[in-house]
This record gives C-alpha cells, structure tokens and sequence, in this order.
C-alpha cells in the first residue's frame, strides 16, 4: 500500500478566506462530506458564512482576523486569487495551506501566469509587456487592430481592458489603463470562434482530473451561459482536458485549476486565463456529473482520492443576476414552460441586495437536449433583457 501523508479526515475544520457564493458551495459540499467550514469576510451573514459553522467578520487583509482563522483551521482554502500576500504568509505559518502561495503569486499577475502556461508547453495569445505609450504605439503595429491592453493585476470581467480599434486611442489607453500602477500587457486580438474552460483538479498525492469542457458564452463580460459537452469536436475536447491537465502538472497546482480558453475555427486553442478555486463555467457540475467542482476541491485539499469526472447528462448553466431575480421569484411558482424533457435545478447564494449584474445564483438546466435548453432560455421572462 502506497503511503499517503497530509489527509485531512472528515470532522476536520476547514477555514475560507472569502464568503462568497464560491466559498458558500465548497462548504455545502464539504459539509455533506462531514467537514466542519469556518470562514471569514467583512460581510455579515456572507452567502459562505450563512452556511459555515462560523464566520469571522473582519477584512481580507485583517492580520489579526486571519490568525483567528488560523486558530480554529485544520486546513486553509480561498475563493478569490486576490490574496494578500502578508495573509498567505501568515496562514502558512500557522496553519496548513495546501494550495501554497506560489500558485496565487502566479495566477494574480497576468504576464507571470501568461509565462508559468508557457513553461508548461501551452498557447497564450501573442503578448507583449508594456512599459511606455510609445512601447504600445510600436506593439498596436505589430499585432495589428484590434488588439487588448489589459492591466497585469486586478482586473476581472472584463475590467481593467481595453479594446484598441484604431491607432488614435494609444494615447487614451495607456493613460487610462497606466493610472492602475502596474505593469501593462499588450495581446493579439484572438478571432475566436468559441470560448471554452476546463476545470483540473489535482492532490497532493499527485491524483489529476479533468472536468468535461464547458462552452462559454458571456453577455458585457459576465458569463451567461455554460453548455456541457461544448459544441466541439471531440478531438477538441480531449486536446483541451489534456492542456489543463500540463498546467495543473506543471504548475503544481493544489486544488482547482480553472483554465478559460479561445478556440479558433482552425482548431488552435489559446489558454486566456487561470483561476485557482472553483469557477463560475463549473457550476453546471452540480448535478450533472458524479462530483460536483466543490467535492472535488474539498477531496484535492484534504488529500482524498478525487472523485470521478464523468458526465451524468448534457447540461445548459445559465447565471441569474440581480435583475433576473424578481423574474424568476415570478417563474418559480408555476415553472410550467419548462419542455418536458428539461430539468431546472435552481441555486441561489442567499444575497439580499439584488444589484443590477451582481451574481444571485444559476439555474442547471439537464436534458438530452441543449439546443433545447438555449431556445427556453433565450424565449424566457427570466433574462428578457439580455
Ligand atoms: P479576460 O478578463 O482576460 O477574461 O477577458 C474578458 C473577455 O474579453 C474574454 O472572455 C474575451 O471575450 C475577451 N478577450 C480578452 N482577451 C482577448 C483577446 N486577446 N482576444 C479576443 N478577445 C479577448
């Protein structure tokens, strides 16, 4: 019998920086799984903390607050890759923090993430670090327009971009995106046909998994939907699990890795970015595979066995923003527009602000029918407006 060290058993405490929706289904699943979940977040009465044994009301960056996190932790996890580095460096002192602070250092900047997916032998778009509007003037030439400037940190949803048209807006660009204080990164426009990601997951005892792809469609930057399997080859669909799994290998990764890709009409794939939690396009897991992206976190931390992949049926996941909220309350009661062969499983992440493109919670829409699922959707009261 091969010896496994690190296992963190059932009726262990698990502790989350961040209490948010990602945090609050990590602790439902894990909670299933006989975990105890403490976690810690400014917000009273947090979607995580409404669900975990204990909260800890203090800011990410509270040293003090995270020590107690420390105390009462067998183990450490995060939702967000924003972690303070003074905090990660605390709770590996005076915890166990799996996941390590090397990955976060690397997927918080996008020139380091964009050269760690290289090392790993895996395609990004074309890139060039920006230091100057003259540096972006002779980049802008060289990839061409379109092409993106992006800042290297902070930047999520689409924020922190911009699309540059035409060789009049550098000056703009690099004034607007510099006053962010950290470095610029010029890509080549990616004329993609389809958006897709990959969740990886892998152990400390070395066990790696993928997750079927997903196709994303987003709608101003926010993921709408998820369609599962993705309405590509297969072929593509094996290339694509197989490069999640080089970065998971070669990044060492703990945990989940999630990896959103651009596919080309030709078939080229280009890894865009990294996510080292659970992410929104692996929602659709919930019900429709044998482990839900949450189990299989809690296994890859605690050093379980990770649990099997496999699809359990096609899958549409279609994200409910604040405005879709009321809608939906209105939907529920009846739901009798529903074709027959579609199931609706709906999440909601216990927020009571529902603020205009704020994420509330998905619905998981299972049948053997996607194009099915798509056409109730986009006919639907629910997101009318989008
Ligand atoms: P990001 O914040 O990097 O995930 O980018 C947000 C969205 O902008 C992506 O989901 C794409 O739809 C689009 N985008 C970002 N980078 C590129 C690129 N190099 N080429 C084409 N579209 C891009």
């Amino acid at each position: 019998m091969i010896e496994v060290s690190n296992v963190i058993l059932p009726g262990s405490t698990i502790g989350i920086l961040g209490g948010g929706q990602l945090g609050r289904m990590v602790s439902l699943a894990g909670r299933a799984m006989g975990y105890r979940f403490v976690t810690l977040d400014p917000m009273k009465d947090a979607p995580c903390g409404q669900v975990a044994d204990a909260q800890i009301v203090a800011a990410y960056d509270d040293l003090e607050a995270a020590r107690q996190l420390a105390e009462q932790s067998d183990v450490i996890t995060y939702e967000f890759e924003n972690v303070d580095a003074r905090v990660t460096e605390l709770l590996m002192k005076q915890s166990y923090v799996p996941q390590g602070s090397q990955l976060l250092y690397t997927t918080q900047h996008r020139l380091r993430e964009k050269r760690a997916i290289e090392a790993a032998g895996v395609s990004v778009a074309p890139y060039l670090e920006i230091d100057s509007e003259d540096k972006l003037r002779e980049g802008v030439l060289a990839f061409g327009t379109p092409c993106v400037l992006k800042t290297a940190t902070g930047g999520y949803d689409g924020k922190g971009q911009w699309v540059i048209r035409t060789l009049d807006e550098v000056t703009d660009a690099y004034a607007t995106l510099s006053q962010a204080k950290t470095e610029l990164v010029l890509e080549k426009f990616i004329h993609f046909d389809k958006e897709i990601s990959v969740i990886a997951a892998r152990s400390p005892r070395g066990e790696v998994k993928a997750f079927p792809v997903a196709e994303n469609v987003h709608v101003d930057n926010i993921l709408h939907v998820s369609i599962v399997p993705a309405r590509v080859s297969d072929e593509l669909q094996r290339k694509a699990e197989q490069l999640a799994i080089r970065i998971a290998e070669g990044l060492g990764v703990i945990g989940l890795i999630a990896v959103e890709m651009f596919v080309t009409s030709s078939g080229e794939i280009y890894v865009n970015e990294l996510a080292p939690r659970p992410h929104n396009s692996g929602h659709y897991t919930m019900e429709a595979c044998h482990t839900s992206q949450f189990e299989q976190h809690v296994r890859a931390i605690c050093n379980l066995p990770l649990g099997s992949t496999e699809l359990l049926t096609p899958v549409v996941m279609v994200n409910l923003l604040g405005e879709h909220v009321e809608p939906l309350m209105q939907w529920s009661e009846q739901q009798n527009d529903l074709p027959t062969d579609v199931t609706a499983k709906i999440h909601l992440y216990g927020k009571s602000d529902a603020k205009v493109k704020r994420k509330m919670g998905h619905v998981n829409l299972l049948t053997n029918d996607v194009e099915k699922a798509l056409k109730w959707i986009e006919d639907s009261a629910i997101w009318k407006n989008m």
